[in-house]
């Protein structure tokens, strides 16, 4: 049995994936949500089972489409850190 992510490893893995700027730092251009399917979350590399809900993100980037599956609290913990980053680095996102 794997042990459930706690809230440390939650945002250990926002960070990493904020440093490696894994997804834009800013708001998807489109995003669902639903029951996984299986494929591997963009922030802690486990697959999204059907019985978990994910988030799927859609960027429009300047070189084509970029499609992230994460789980919800994975992208929660990542946004809660995005925001953090932002506020410290002064930065602005753009609407
Ligand atoms: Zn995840």
């Amino acid at each position: 049995m794997e042990e459930p992510p706690t809230h440390r490893t939650l945002r250990a893995n926002a960070r990493e994936a904020l440093r490696a700027r894994t997804l834009p730092i800013r708001r998807a251009d489109r995003m669902w949500g639903g029951r996984g399917d299986g494929a591997e979350c963009s922030l802690c590399h486990a697959p999204v089972k059907p019985d978990e809900l994910e988030f799927e993100l859609e960027y429009i980037l300047a070189d084509g489409l970029a499609k992230h599956h994460v789980h919800v609290h994975c992208f929660t913990a990542w946004e809660r850190e995005r925001d953090n980053v932002l506020a410290q680095d002064g930065l602005h996102q753009s609407a």
